[in-house]
């Protein structure tokens, strides 16, 4: 019998070569794998006649194959056809390097084949089809069938059979909660959803599914926030600090005035910090609104009280970006904290000095990712700590420092629209700042939504922007190309660019690069040594450079709303007009019409709502979107429902969360073993 956590190479048939491929897909366990849920579902249609297909057409065909079949092609590449008959029409069939279904494939024998219609040499033809028995066909026919995401080597067909295996062998039972319970809350049996996420029965039993594992999630989640706020709870008093004399210094020594958000974000936070608890606050502002700024008064503030601060981003590109932009700022308004930034690739040499200058206090801020907590560190006297896009300052973090003594004021930044019902949930343990105005000189984006036929026209008025002395970013979806998907990626496409656009620097980034690979494109990029950045949304969140004034987004119909918003308010920073160039690539008119949510509005709040009107099911096991706030599952639009459900159980079960209850209630400990294991691997840790 298999256990959960087992290997996944004790399922039968998944050796260690296997097991390899599905590691790039970060799938180790048997539950790695049950969680390994698809992407998408296709059904195969009832075959039409050879007669009545167009070119084009998706279809399944029925017939006989009326001759034997045919090797042609070099040695290299050889090419196998045959012809098809219904009695109706012939269509003629190729596969490259199949030799094997010279075995499988016989003349005169009745199959299905289902693929693309072609027009080849005049006829009609399908290339590589996939074949199967009338009977297996019938099998399948009108099933909802997982299509996952792949990885050279594992085809949906294997992944299928090892999931199936994997079922079939009993793994142990997942099911936690009470069939009392689950009935109150109408959800689905755990089992049964994860078998019918991945096999689905019908679309209405899918969703069901979808949903109880939307649950999951989501009350595991906010049992991790919730528990945070137990924890602040119980250490209520925090650090005070009531002289703001050096922040208002420093806010009236800026070259603009603040505006109305930032100004009575900044009165709560002195507020807080004066109070003698712990702050727990979240400034919500959207993307421009000045966020940073404010942050950084209260470091400011902070440090000139005697204590130290950290400021954490989710990746290493923010941080050298927040890092060097907190330089600048103390370098022109002549501050003297001294600064440090400390990521995973921050040299041992370099890390050691950060350490020591960190334990004795004489480094004011260190700015990175999560290696600024972590063992090793310790900290003379912390006193705040700033996290960027990340809602979420784990637990286990949390705990750490308190080990430490340590027990920081905590402030979030956040840009992600959330509508004001979730933010009540998902941020229950937080006080909320909203900056919902922006910086006065800052002119609205212009957008506009075409086809890809009007490449050339943006290409032209990029370069216009670029002779002007501006720079420009181009987001495709895709690192390398792909040959089953017509997408533009940032490799191919850059070479290309480079051809169309003599005497223009045009470099790329994308996640796969070293880190360090990463950070100086960044830095050349925000010096304009580089004129256009052609990227995938690694630089989605937070990177700051006002002089990019144009941002051009590839195949935008294949991006969630959220994430084009995000990708948008990366130019329009500065004082010039900044442009957004969406390009509809699939040219679909449904796609057009949920681009023009784009067209007509700048207000992430707006777009966040209009999203969660036009989103239907397709799009729904589509493309999420990207941070922190996303699940594999659940939707935090969607699901507000399921958000509501989860909370009222997580504020029920919380209280119980605890050794004594665990023993004598079997629900209790399980959850609370559950609750445990998903701490450990939060997120948070993988960043
Ligand atoms: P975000 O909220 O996205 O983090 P930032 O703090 O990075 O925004 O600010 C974006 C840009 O706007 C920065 O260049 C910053 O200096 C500038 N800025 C911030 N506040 C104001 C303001 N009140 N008036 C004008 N410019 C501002
Ligand atoms: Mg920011």
């Amino acid at each position: 019998m298999n256990s959960r956590d087992a290997y996944i190479t004790s399922i039968k048939g998944v050796g260690s070569k296997m097991a390899e491929l599905f590691a790039k897909v970060d799938v180790f366990t048997v539950n790695d794998l049950l969680e390994y849920y698809p992407r998408d579902y296709k059904s195969y249609p009832a075959p039409v006649s050879i007669a009545s297909v167009k070119v084009g057409d998706m279809v399944a065909i029925s017939g006989q194959i009326t001759d034997s079949l045919s090797i042609l092609g070099s040695s290299r590449k050889k090419i196998i056809t045959c012809h098809v008959s219904d009695g109706q029409g012939v269509l003629s069939l190729t596969w490259f390097n199949a030799l094997f279904l010279k075995n499988v494939l016989r003349k005169g024998g009745h199959y299905v084949f289902y693929g693309r219609v072609r027009q080849y040499k005049g006829a009609l033809s399908m290339e590589h089809p996939e074949y199967f028995t009338i009977e297996d066909y019938k099998l399948k026919m009108g099933h909802l069938l997982p299509v996952y995401v792949k990885t050279a080597g594992l085809s949906d067909n294997s992944i299928i059979k090892f999931v199936r295996q994997a079922m079939g062998e009993g793994v142990s039972k997942r099911e936690y909660i009470t069939q009392d319970l689950l009935d109150s809350m109408n959800l689905m049996d755990l089992d049964m959803a994860i078998r019918q996420v991945h096999f689905p029965d019908s679309r209405e039993k899918l969703e069901r599914a979808r949903k109880r594992i939307a649950f999951d999630e989501l009350f595991f989640f906010l049992l991790e926030i919730k528990s945070m706020k137990a924890l602040t709870e119980e250490e209520t008093v925090g650090i005070i600090i009531s002289d703001f004399k050096a922040g208002r210094d420093f806010v009236k020594s800026l070259p603009f005035d603040l505006t109305a958000g930032q100004k009575s974000t900044i009165k709560e936070i002195e507020k807080d910090l004066a109070s003698g608890h712990i702050m727990r606050r979240i400034i919500q502002g959207d993307v421009g609104s000045g966020k940073t700024v404010v942050a950084l008064r209260a470091m400011i503030d902070v440090c000139r009280a005697g204590y130290q601060a950290a400021m954490m981003a989710p990746t290493e590109v923010l941080s050298s970006q927040h890092y060097e932009t907190i330089r600048e700022y103390f370098e022109k308004y002549d501050i003297d904290i001294e600064v440090a930034l400390l990521t995973g690739s921050t040299k041992k040499r370099e890390r050691d000095a950060i350490y020591e200058g960190l334990s004795t206090g004489r480094i004011g801020i260190v700015v990175g990712t999560h290696a600024i907590i972590q063992e090793g560190v310790t900290f003379g006297k912390l006193g705040l700590v700033i996290t960027d896009e990340q809602h979420r300052f784990g637990v286990k973090q949390r705990d750490f420092l308190a080990k430490k003594g340590a027990f920081p004021h905590v402030l979030v930044m956040s840009a992600t629209p959330i509508p004001r019902t979730l933010g009540l949930i998902l941020y229950g343990d937080m006080d909320i700042s909203l900056i919902k105005d922006m910086p006065a000189e800052r002119l609205p984006i212009k957008n506009c939504v075409v086809g890809r036929e009007s490449r050339q026209t943006s290409y032209n008025f990029i370069k216009k922007e670029i002779a002007a002395g501006h720079q420009a970013f181009i987001i495709c979806p895709l690192v390398e190309e792909s040959e089953n998907m017509d997408v533009c990626d940032v490799i191919s496409y850059s070479a290309d660019l480079r051809r169309q656009m003599p005497g223009v620097t045009v470099e790329y980034l994308h996640g796969k690069m070293k880190n360090s690979e990463k950070n100086d494109i960044m830095e050349r990029f925000a010096a304009g040594d580089i004129d256009v950045l052609v990227s995938t949304t690694v630089i989605e969140v937070g990177i700051n450079v006002p002089n990019a004034t144009v941002m051009m987004i590839e195949d935008a119909d294949r991006f969630g709303l959220a994430t084009l918003h995000q990708l948008r308010g990366r130019v329009g920073r500065g004082a010039a007009q900044g442009y957004c160039i969406m390009i509809n690539g699939s040219g679909s008119d449904k796609s057009k019409e949920r681009l023009d949510i784009m067209n007509k509005s700048n207000d992430g709040f707006y777009i966040a709502n209009e999203d969660l009107k036009s989103r239907g099911i397709g799009d729904m096991l589509g493309l999420r979107q990207s941070g922190e706030m996303s699940f594999k599952m659940a939707d935090i639009y969607e699901d507000a429902d399921i958000l509501k459900l989860a909370s009222r159980l997580a504020d029920d079960v919380l209280p119980k969360m605890n050794e004594k209850e665990a023993a004598d209630n079997p629900f209790i400990s399980e959850v609370y073993s559950r609750f445990k294991k998903a701490a450990e691997n939060s997120r948070i840790d993988a960043l």
